[in-house]
């Protein structure tokens, strides 16, 4: 690993301006993104139904999904300033060693003298981080919820579960980040040069541990699974996971209603042993032949390997994280720009690290997001051969219109911010031509009705 040593020698220059360069990247992305939303928000402004919808939604809808875009596009804008100007106040005013001393201080007045190490002192750093972020963005989160959403018909919180959701998602980082902090800041401690190493295993290991876990540990603060009922659609799915020898235990229904009209259908568990979790939102608002199709398609996910692929791809992500770390770790002149001289808290080398490797993560993203749409066309495909082209097409229209989706994007925002492609797009992947209304009652469809399901 000399390359690495020398790379952090040659990173590690007394003076160099890495405030100034950070402020940088962060204004860089920002502007870059409100660049691109710019482009979205004139797509937004059109008024005539794209050619493949026209003969499924009506003028109203498609005005409707305009408003909401356009809506939610204007929120983006202020959320994003909002962001930014927090960001520069924090390295223009130097909250971070602030923040540090200040969590020094109150350890040593409160804790025995045994809790006032370093890993301590970041535990509280950490946490008291959090609650800062999440005050800064409570106000926003709040008008996202009780006004936009609201105003289109898709919330379904009371201000009580808005509260005890925060409540019970407080608690829940209290409880995680400890150990976990614990686990990470002693193994860079005492696994020297080559910490990155075993800093991958430790989160791959922590990965597998979550995701056996969270189902039956977490999940159930927030949510109630229960057993799918008998009937055409259990039986449905159950043959169909038999025909692709889908190791299905469990079929659950989740009350995604509880909170949002927006729906969805995942599967979860180890690679022996999965359940298939449908949202009740999905159920009620889609012919059981659709939810199959639904499921078809995330079952294709599996069957193309599509999440042992994503597994793998996130475990290279994390190791190539970890690696450019351990080249920043020891960066004193990183630590002294933002006010950390005499002291070089692992901790603050991570996140001061973080904000430096931004315009990668920028990129990163873009690359997730082609694999990702890129998988999203296979595993239409994958159903489309299992024969439900129909369905599959009917239930994307439907949830598109239910969820007042935009209907239209423009590439470069597409590119940078979807997942999933555009309906159009998976329409004509599918080879769909379409024949009459798939939609029934146009009464049905109140704003105030709409279940949806983007994700699919
Ligand atoms: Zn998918």
């Amino acid at each position: 690993m000399d390359l690495l040593q020398r790379l952090s020698q040659t990173l590690d220059r007394p003076l160099f301006p890495w405030k100034k360069l950070i402020i940088g990247f962060s204004v860089g992305q920002y502007l870059f993104e409100e660049f691109l939303s710019w482009r979205q928000y004139q797509v937004l402004k059109k008024t005539k139904v794209p050619k493949v919808l026209e003969a499924e939604v009506t003028q109203e809808v498609y005005d409707k999904s305009q408003d909401y875009g356009r809506a939610k596009a204007k929120f983006g804008f202020v959320r994003g300033l909002w962001g930014q100007l927090q960001n520069i106040a924090f390295i223009h005013f130097d909250v971070l060693p602030k923040l540090w001393a200040w969590t020094g201080k109150l350890l040593l007045n409160v804790a025995p003298a045994r809790f006032t190490g370093e890993i301590s002192h970041s535990i509280v750093f950490v946490l008291s981080f959090i609650l800062i972020q999440q005050a800064l963005s409570l106000p926003t989160s709040i008008y996202h919820t009780f006004v936009l959403e609201e105003k289109f018909g898709f919330n379904k919180q009371t201000p009580k579960l808005f509260i005890t959701d925060m409540l019970k998602s407080n608690m829940l980082a209290f409880i995680i980040a400890p150990p976990v902090l614990a686990g990470f800041l002693s193994i860079v401690q005492k696994t020297g040069n080559q910490f990155f190493y075993y800093l991958w295993l430790f989160v791959a290991g922590l990965q597998v541990f979550m995701i056996t876990v969270y189902p039956i540990t977490i999940l159930p603060l927030f949510n109630k699974l229960s057993p799918l009922e008998d009937g055409k659609l259990k039986n449905d799915v159950e043959s169909l996971a038999k025909k692709l020898k889908f190791p299905l235990q469990e079929l659950f229904v989740i009350d995604g209603s509880k909170r949002s009209a927006h729906s969805n259908a995942y599967f979860f568990g180890l690679p022996w042993k999965k359940h298939i979790v449908i949202y009740d939102t999905l159920i009620e608002k889609s012919k059981s032949e659709e939810v199959t199709a639904v499921l078809a398609h995330e079952l294709g996910h599996w069957s193309l390997g599509h999440t042992t692929r994503l597994f793998g791809i996130s475990q290279i992500h994390v190791f190539y994280i970890f690696t450019l770390f351990s080249v920043f770790i020891n960066n004193a002149s990183l630590y002294h720009d933002f006010g950390f001289v005499k002291e070089h808290p692992i901790i603050i080398g991570f996140i001061l690290f973080s904000d430096a490797l931004a315009p990668m993560d920028t990129v990163i993203k873009l690359l997730m997001n082609i694999i990702s749409r890129r998988f999203e066309f296979q595993a239409d495909e994958f159903a489309r051969k299992l024969g439900y082209q129909q369905e599959l097409a009917a239930s994307l229209i439907k949830l598109q219109i239910q969820n007042l989706s935009t209907m239209d994007a423009d590439w470069m925002y597409a590119s940078y911010h979807f997942s999933h492609p555009i309906l159009s797009e998976r329409l004509k992947a599918l080879d769909w031509t379409p024949s009459g209304k798939i939609t029934e009652d146009k009464e049905e469809e109140t704003v105030a009705e709409k279940a949806s399901g983007r994700e699919l």
